[in-house]
Parts: structure tokens; C-alpha cells; sequence
């Protein structure tokens, strides 16, 4: 149990928002010394970037996309599971 347990969503969302800034990290990327580091304009074009995706999420949005045209999109609740037995072998 937490205090902020009691909170409302919103409420709880700004004492989060709240605490990254109280805890000296970036409310944007979570990073730390954010003056120093990522919010720091000599840094600007210093930041590399590798993109990698998640397929979880993929597969969540494509099941999505499927029922899109339903009224009541909003409704559905994925439940996702792995499924080993569709996995890619293993390179080696
Ligand atoms: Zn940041």
C-alpha cells in the first residue's frame, strides 16, 4: 500500500510527474540530471538513437485493427499470450 494508493488517477499522475522532477529526472524520458544530460542544449544532436520493435505490441494492434470497425472498439480488452511453439528457431 502505497500513498499514493488513494489517489485519483489524475491526482496520482501529477504526484508521479511531481516526484521526477523532486527526483532530479527528466519528466519526459525518466533520465537523470536532466540539466546536465538531456535537456542540456549542447547535447542536442549528440543523442543515438537504435529503434527496436516490439512485436507484442504489433501483434496487439494488428488483433486490434481486425475489430476496429466494431462501435464499441474501445471495449476489447487484448489478452495476450506467447505462443513458443510459433516462434522462429533459434539461430546459432
Ligand atoms: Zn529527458
Amino acid at each position: 500500500m502505497s500513498e499514493w494508493d488513494a489517489l485519483s488517477d489524475d491526482d496520482r499522475d501529477w504526484a508521479i510527474a511531481t516526484a521526477a522532477l523532486d527526483g532530479d529526472k527528466c519528466p519526459v524520458c525518466g533520465g537523470d540530471d536532466p540539466e546536465g544530460l538531456c535537456q542540456n542544449p549542447r547535447y542536442q544532436h549528440a543523442w543515438d538513437v537504435k529503434i527496436r520493435r516490439c512485436y507484442k505490441q504489433r501483434a496487439v494492434l494488428m488483433a486490434m485493427e481486425r475489430v476496429r470497425s466494431d462501435p464499441y472498439a474501445g471495449t476489447f480488452v487484448p489478452v495476450v499470450t506467447l505462443n513458443e511453439a510459433r516462434a522462429k528457431p533459434e539461430r546459432k
